[in-house]
């Protein structure tokens, strides 16, 4: 199955109509290498209006489509577990240099933490900061 097939039968499970906004901004979705603002991902989608895009954003949200990260106190808002694979985020808090966590040792971590507060795990938000390996460098001359 297609992602855009993926997604239309989300919709359609979810008793959501399939309309040319929301098509459109899930393509605009695809397009991002990393997480973006909302009022990035409406620019970059220029044949449907703000408020569309905003409550489309909205409603991919509820749905699960999307998942959002809190960079800062800026949200951004990135395409969910069905399309992309579970991963997380680090960024160097100098230069702004970002990259994909895929770490099983942190999955596993979390789901004993969890665990041992008698909970079973259905989500998590982690993000990481710090200084990369080329501003540690800088830093040291
Ligand atoms: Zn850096
Ligand atoms: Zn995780």
């Amino acid at each position: 199955m297609s992602e855009v097939e993926k997604f239309k039968t989300i919709l359609t499970e979810k008793g959501a109509s399939i309309t040319k906004p929301r098509l459109a901004v899930f393509q605009t979705l695809q397009e991002l290498d990393q997480p973006a603002k909302t009022g990035e991902i409406a620019k970059r989608t220029p044949s449907i209006d703000r408020t569309s895009v905003y409550r489309t954003l909205e409603l991919f949200a509820q749905l699960g489509i999307t998942t959002t990260i809190i960079r800062g106190w800026t949200p951004l808002t990135e395409l969910a577990e069905p399309f992309k694979a579970h991963h997380h985020h680090i960024m160097c808090e100098t230069c702004g240099a970002h990259e994909s966590i895929e770490s099983e040792t942190l999955e596993d971590i979390l789901q004993v933490v969890a665990g041992r507060h008698g909970y079973t795990l259905k989500q998590h938000t982690v993000e990481l900061t710090g200084q990369c390996a080329a501003c540690q460098t800088k830093g040291k001359k």
